[in-house]
């Protein structure tokens, strides 16, 4: 496998990953290391160079006295007592002359970890810059801080910390370097001699710092390379002992990697330190040299504590800008939530507060997605794609999700986003609203690359090493189809919304049950009411009619110059009569609005039988055909109710009808694209007819109470209690009714029965 072109799958930058660069077997060639065992002090490894720094090697198993004095071997017996992992520097003097070929005595840092004890040594010759160092290290540091602290911005600070850095440690180049959500980087800050191309601006991928880097970033916070041209010394280990663990290590060998990496930029030496942030490393300030460049422990000391400082001033602005926004973030929906918690209205408010929502995450439109179909404001794909994009990111009910890239998260084509990128949804499950999805439009940016990313990486002969990086030529790419993150501040808002909907939701939900009582309660009365009257007018009616009735006999045998009382006679009579079956009427709908509803499982073609019998007891005319077409099997209903809400339809489609051949049809079936609260496609019960049809400004007005488009005796007369009776069947079952006609081409009525299951 010689070319990128042919990279197996299995392949990929995740190889530097895996790369295990704590235990490099090495250290860089101006130290030299002796590891010890912690529990008896007895020497289990050393650095190859060591007869530089002793006159013979040292033997493994003998203990740490037999190299260092006393007082030093006091001096590690308290680090082992401290804290594991913190580099301690301790005075060599005074030494066993005989065993060391310097004058002067080496510095020493010394740490345990991993059940080893590890002194580093360091030439004495580096000292020599530390005295002027150590004494005006203090007025440096004070003067950095007051610099620090006098900057406006957040972006003079970073150019601050850079030019401090730069100041106190001579390297050729500082950067202060951020890492991004996505693992990659960017230069924020630089401060760089002029003869040199500046980096500030640029963009390094993930990759560059692998993980095993970023790790070792957490635990060692000073990290350099003296010269990336010196051949690194192996450690010598004694036979069966594992490899030293060098993460906190100051002159672990570099990965030949990232050596390789810094020699293509041109580097010879290097030095970082980590920038950290509640435990997450926020970014480094890399230091380059383009020469070699060894820091003594006390200079590497002092650009620790500078970094530390930078640290802490980077963190608690960027904190104080966070805390700011969330707090002004977080006032502003207070007040939306009270404000829709005191209207009158909870959908129409929520609908008006829409621009204050989208402003409470800094979204450029938010769809409102009630069950029955989304409310949009602002920049969103159209409602067909809200709902699809709904279907996936509001079912789950454990929080919130965000995307910067529909195209790319959920697969959906720019073409049907219109201008919107990134989500963040909130959902909320609640009966009727599923939740809030906030979108964001396209961000096109121009991100300059340190070198082509995507040519990170480059298998060798081998087929699994992975190269750095060869070119760092200025690479620039447009960043398409993705929003603007979603930052974390809006994130947290973006949960605050979700709890004040929540309780928004309980009490509208608590109010609702109340005023459905009530009015349960009044409807209850006022059937109870119309029962009564209905029922208690009948008898005198019956009385009435009976007496007209008997006159209208009597009057036949009077003389006909009587003919106009006996004509108005027969109108009492006709009009008694009409009454009684307004009443009648009246009866039936109390009758449908009360008792409680027997709900059981129903076969279509039994009920429209019987309803059939109910209609022509003396039998169905021929002319009229009812065909049954039932897609669903058993409906849950309520079979007395049912019968009546048939018998009325269909009597009504063989009444309204002038056709020869009447064509009535009776059809169930499930409506895919609706949902019950059961999370199942209701039952949709149909009746259509042939017939005369109803005009369209008819429609809303034929389900009223006596309402009739014609006159009371045409088309075989009527009350027009029949539609009224309907729809309050349908309504206690939790249904909706509706009708689709024109004059001329029939009607079709239909209805859902939530109550199916
Ligand atoms: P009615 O007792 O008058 O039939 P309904 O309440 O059943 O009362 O119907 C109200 C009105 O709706 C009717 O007067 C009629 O004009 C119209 N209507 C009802 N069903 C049909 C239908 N299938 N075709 C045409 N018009 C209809």
């Amino acid at each position: 496998m010689n070319s990128a072109d042919e990279l197996p799958e299995t392949v990929d930058l995740s190889n530097c990953d895996r790369e295990p660069i704590h235990i490099p077997d090495a250290i860089q060639s101006h130290g030299c290391l002796l590891a010890y065992s912690t529990d008896e002090l007895r020497l289990i490894g050393y650095s190859d160079n060591v007869t530089d720094w002793l006159e013979s090697s040292p033997s493994f198993g003998e203990p740490l006295s037999s190299t260092f004095s006393d007082r030093f071997e006091a001096e590690v017996r308290n680090v082992l007592q401290g804290p594991k992992g913190i580099v301690r520097h301790v005075v060599c003097e005074p030494l066993p002359d005989a065993a060391w070929k310097m004058h002067s005595p080496p510095v020493a840092a010394v740490h345990a970890h991993d059940g080893r004890l590890l002194i580093e040594l360091e030439s004495p010759e580096l000292r020599s810059p530390d005295v002027e160092i150590l004494n005006s290290l203090p007025l440096r540091l004070n003067l950095a801080n007051q610099r620090f602290q006098s900057t406006r911005t957040v972006e003079e600070l970073y150019t601050t910390i850079a030019d401090e850095v730069r100041d106190v440690s001579g390297y050729d180049r500082v950067m202060v370097y951020r890492f991004f959500e996505e693992g990659h980087g960017a230069v924020v800050g630089e401060a760089v001699g002029d003869r040199f191309e500046r980096f500030l601006g640029l963009h390094y991928p993930a990759t560059d710092i692998p993980q095993p880097a970023r790790r070792l970033y957490l635990l060692n916070t000073v990290r350099s390379i003296a010269d990336v041209e010196a051949e690194p010394v192996a450690i010598r280990c004694e036979a069966g002992s594992p490899p030293v663990d060098l993460s906190y290590s100051c002159f672990r060998a570099v990965s030949p990697i990232h050596v390789e990496y810094l020699k293509n930029m041109g580097v010879r030496a290097s030095m970082s330190i980590s920038i950290i942030d509640e435990a997450q490393l926020w970014g480094l300030i890399a230091c380059h040299h383009y020469e070699p460049r060894t820091l003594s422990f006390q200079e590497r000391a002092a650009c620790e504590m500078l970094g530390l400082t930078a640290a802490t001033y980077l963190t608690a602005r960027e904190r104080d800008h966070r805390n700011e926004s969330l707090s002004q973030r977080r006032s502003k929906h207070a007040s939306l939530m009270r404000d829709i918690a005191g209207a009158e209205h909870f959908n129409e408010s929520l609908t008006e507060g829409s621009e204050t929502l989208c402003n409470l995450v800094d979204a450029d439109g938010v769809a409102i997605c009630w069950r029955g179909g989304p409310i949009l404001w602002g920049d969103t794909p159209e409602a067909a794609v809200v709902s699809e994009i709904a279907e996936s990111y509001l079912k789950s009910n454990d929080g919130l999700s965000a995307s910067e890239s529909l195209v790319e998260d959920a697969g959906l084509e720019s073409s049907l986003l219109n201008s919107s990128r990134g989500v963040l949804a909130v959902p909320l499950s609640a009966p009727d609203l599923r939740g809030l999805l906030f979108f964001r439009n396209e961000y096109l940016c121009e991100v300059h690359w340190a070198g082509n990313p995507e040519k990170a990486a480059e298998v060798r002969e081998d087929g699994v090493r992975l190269s750095p990086r060869l070119s760092f030529e200025k690479w620039s790419e447009i960043v398409q189809d993705r929003s603007r993150q979603w930052s974390g501040v809006d994130l947290e808002v973006g949960e605050d919304i979700r709890g004040g909907m929540v309780e928004l939701l309980g009490r509208r939900a608590a109010q609702l049950a109340k005023i459905n009582a009530e009015l349960t309660r009044l409807n209850d009365d006022l059937d109870s009411f119309a029962y009564a009257a209905s029922h208690d007018l009948r008898e005198p009616l019956r009385g009435l009619n009976h007496n007209v009735f008997l006159l209208n006999e009597e009057m036949a045998e009077l003389p006909d110059d009587l003919k106009e009382v006996k004509q108005r006679c027969q109108s009492i009579g006709e009009l008694s009569g009409r009454m009684d079956e307004l009443v009648k009427g009246l009866l039936r709908l109390a009758r449908a609005g009360r008792g409680d509803l027997e709900l059981e499982n129903l076969d279509l073609s039994t009920v429209v039988d019987d309803a059939l019998i109910m209609i022509w007891e003396s039998g169905q005319p021929d002319h009229i055909a009812v065909e049954i077409d039932d897609q669903t099997g058993p409906i849950k209903a309520d079979y007395a109710c049912l019968r009546e809400l048939l018998s009325n339809l269909i009597a009504n489609a063989a009444k309204y009808n002038d056709n020869e051949k009447v064509r009535i049809t009776v059809r169930s079936h499930r409506d895919t694209n609706r949902r019950s609260e059961a999370g199942i496609p209701p039952v949709i019960i149909e009746v259509e007819d042939n017939g005369i049809g109803i005009a369209s400004d008819h429609v809303d007005r034929i389900f009223q109470l006596f309402r009739r488009t014609h006159a009371s005796d045409a088309y075989g007369g009527g009350t027009g209690a029949g539609l009224a009776i309907v729809k309050k069947i349908v309504q206690r079952h939790g249904g909706d009714i509706w009708v689709h006609s024109s004059p001329g081409a029939g009607s079709k009525f239909s209805m859902t029965l939530e109550a199916s299951d």
